[in-house]
């Protein structure tokens, strides 16, 4: 089977921070089958392998010395439908956000406060994206991938993704080894919205008023996804204006002990439930009591609007806007003894 094949490829435009890079080759593909072969080829060639969504979640520091596939197959459709609850089989190639707007104007609930997390369906599960209180793995029951490793198709379900807070297996122990194409999301007819994040309500009542819908009117998903885009688009800088990769750090999780006495000296450090025993901490407020938000170094910089977004002005380089990722983490570790991790994949 030959697949097309471009050598020495730019990938300038292919990841939203926009930073230069050339990658040995790039290959696209639309049917999952061709994936072993791509695969093949990058194994023959004896190089490493990228599966490159819209490249939303990493920074490329240089070039990449290997193959990078682009998964372009298509297809969103309602597989089951029992009980209210309603199966999704969602390509890997689909971007997320379009399936978030198809499955709220079907008037199916699971997935409106993920609207607008900018991507690829098959790269949702890598970090088990979540925003506004949902994450994807209250959805996600089945995917269908390659596995590298015994080079054969295979069927996880959703508990075996072993998904955490903006991980899964497929960023820990399994990094590299499986290729995702198709993913299933279980949703429900009858769900409630989840308007408990700060500025969502009153988002959706602003939408809802200008809609002229009344009050007692039910809410349905596309209100809670329109809501959801709103508000993102007023606090995040959009990709398409200034280069990003959204959140730069993940808010950073800690002992309980280590909260309260961190709480002691800085009383407003916003701080978020984890798991028992444990608070996450709001890394954004951390990155401004240091005094990041809007500041420079040459094109790379934290955004002025959202001090955990890193952008590029214009000409920074990957590894310019890492060294800023760098001195950001420095000077939150050396005020809060706290480390900061990285969300987007660093190359
Ligand atoms: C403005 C902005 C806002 C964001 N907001 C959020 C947010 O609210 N919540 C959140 O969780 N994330 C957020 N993100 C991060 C990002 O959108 C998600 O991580 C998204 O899922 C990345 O998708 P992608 O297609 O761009 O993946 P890429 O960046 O192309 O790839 C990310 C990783 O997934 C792997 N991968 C991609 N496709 C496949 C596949 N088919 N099989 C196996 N591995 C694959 C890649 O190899 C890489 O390791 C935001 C990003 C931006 C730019």
């Amino acid at each position: 089977m030959l697949l097309p094949i471009t050598y020495n490829a730019s990938l300038k435009d292919l990841n939203t921070f926009g930073v230069p890079s050339e990658a040995w080759a790039l290959v696209s593909v639309e049917r999952w089958l061709q994936v072993a072969h791509a695969v093949a080829l990058a194994e023959d060639a004896n190089r490493p392998l990228l599966i490159l969504g819209e490249g939303s979640n990493l920074l490329f520091r240089g070039d990449y010395p290997g193959l990078v596939l682009r998964i372009h197959n298509q297809g969103c459709q309602i597989v089951d439908e029992r009980d209210g609850q309603v199966k999704i089989r969602v390509a890997a190639g689909e971007r997320w956000h379009a399936v978030v707007m198809w499955a709220a104007s079907e008037g199916l609930w699971g997935i409106e406060n993920l609207a607008l997390i900018p991507g690829m369906m098959g790269a949702a599960p890598m970090q088990n994206i979540g925003a506004y209180g949902a994450e994807l793995a209250q959805v996600l029951t089945q995917l269908n991938c390659y596995d590298r490793a015994q080079k054969r198709w295979r069927t996880l379900t959703g508990e075996a993704c072993r998904f955490g807070y903006r991980t899964s297996r497929f960023r820990e122990a399994d990094a590299e080894r499986f290729v995702i194409t198709e993913c299933v999301l279980t949703l429900t007819r009858d769900g409630e919205p989840n308007l408990s994040y700060p500025g969502v309500q009153a988002e959706l009542e602003l939408l809802r008023q200008r809609a002229g819908t009344g009050a007692d009117a039910s809410v349905t998903p596309l209100e809670v996804a329109r809501a959801v885009s709103s508000l993102r688009r007023k606090k995040l800088p959009s990709p398409e204006v200034v280069g990003n990769a959204g959140s730069f750090f993940k808010n950073p999780i800690v002992t309980e002990a280590h909260c309260e006495s961190l709480k002691t000296d800085h009383p407003e450090l916003p701080t978020y439930p984890a798991e028992p025993g444990h608070k996450k901490l709001s890394a954004a407020w951390m990155i401004e009591a240091c005094g990041w938000r809007g500041k420079r170094r040459g094109d790379a910089g934290v955004s002025e609007r959202h001090s955990l977004v890193l952008v590029n002005h214009g000409e920074a380089t990957g590894q310019q806007i890492w060294h800023l990722a760098q001195e950001v983490a420095r000077s939150v570790h050396d005020t809060f003894g706290v480390n900061l991790e990285p969300e987007p994949q660093l190359l």
